[in-house]
């Protein structure tokens, strides 16, 4: 594995790439925001909102919970918007996550919740994880699908998303400022699996996937990413929302080196954890790698911290232990094992 000469991202990561220098495109893309001008993209944002402004609210603003989330609701209002929050309910909820769902309302917006057919999403999770590895396939469909439902059924023309994931993680596409059906089905990470797939599966029929099905007609609403508008950066995004009622953990979550994200799904660790086996690198990398770019961590200092968490196995998540979570998705441990070794990268692993 080749690693980028400035951040942690190896040559592994999908989509990434690197300029003769050995630099990648993640902290390109990043070095790229200084000759940014911010007052007139703030300008523009302004004028997208007022441009597509509907009789009651003026955009959908999608909310896990999340800091970001939360500084997107608390910014949008701050501008002087009525969003509606609307919320695509996660997998497996977590207390603190339920806690800060309930915080966005209290930023002073309407929100609606949408919770998928547990006993089908369980069905999915397994599905999902037996054959590409990612036991949140079911939530990245549904958080993209759900809001542009909600959107199109309430005629409302807009919806505000965070970062844009290629911009901040690298990626093609970085300066995108719209997501829409093209972007989710080529950038949304899928990973290969269409929602029409699992018809037939496990008994799934297609009624039971009405809220994954991206709806037919969309006209007129769009989508932009606030992080196009707004310099974007995860610990701010934190500071913003811990003064608005946003809770964190006391100690960071396992495997990652923060205490302020992916605090709401007891499977989010699972999640990650593929991700390491599939590539090498986890979430700990990810956030070490934004904080070098952002000068707060030296590359050796984060280096150090990256080994010490990254690719831990998720004995616990949030406490939990494995095998309760997993017992939801009707897998056991003996299955869960014989995952981990189809998934894990032996070229990535046969090299340390
Ligand atoms: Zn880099």
């Amino acid at each position: 594995m080749k690693h980028c000469t400035r951040c942690l991202y190896p040559d592994t990561k999908p989509d990434l790439s690197f300029d003769s220098e050995g630099v990648c495109s993640a902290c390109n893309s990043f070095d790229l925001r200084k000759i940014v001008d911010w007052d007139k993209r703030e300008k523009g944002f302004k004028d997208i909102v007022w441009q597509h402004k509907s009789k009651d609210y003026d955009c959908i603003v999608p909310v896990s919970g999340g800091k970001d989330s939360t500084y997107q609701v608390i910014k949008l209002k701050q501008l002087g918007f009525n969003p509606l929050a609307v919320t695509a309910c996660t997998d497996s909820l977590t207390p603190l996550g339920r806690r800060n769902l309930d915080n966005i309302r209290t930023l002073g917006v309407d929100h609606i919740e949408v919770a998928t057919n547990p006993v089908i999403r369980r069905k999915i999770n397994r599905i999902a994880l037996e054959n590409i590895g990612d036991i949140s396939w079911p939530e990245h469909v549904a958080i993209f699908t759900i809001p542009v439902r909600i959107a199109a059924q309430l005629g409302v023309k807009l919806i505000v998303w965070g970062e844009c994931p290629q911009n901040e993680y690298g990626g093609p596409a970085a300066d995108n400022k719209t997501l829409d059906r093209k972007w989710l089905e080529e950038f949304g990470g899928l990973l290969g699996l269409r929602v029409s797939d699992l018809v037939g599966q496990d008994g799934i029929s297609e009624k039971d996937l009405i809220q994954y099905q991206y709806p037919q007609d969309v006209s007129g609403v769009t989508g932009v990413f606030l992080g196009h508008y707004f310099p974007w950066d995860g610990l701010e995004n934190f500071i913003v929302a811990s003064a608005h009622g946003f809770e964190c953990k006391p100690i960071p979550v396992e495997g990652s080196l923060a205490c302020y994200e992916n605090l709401d799904n007891y499977q989010t660790g699972i999640h990650d954890y593929f991700k390491y086996l599939k590539f090498g690198f986890g979430r700990a990398t990810d956030i070490a790698c934004n904080h070098i770019r952002r000068g707060r961590l030296t590359r050796a200092s984060a280096l150090e911290m990256v080994k010490a968490h990254d690719g831990q196995f998720p004995a616990r998540c949030h406490g939990r232990p494995l095998e309760e979570i997993i017992a939801e998705i009707g897998v056991d441990r003996k299955q869960f094992d014989r995952i981990v070794k189809r998934f894990r990268n032996k070229k990535v692993f046969a090299e340390c």
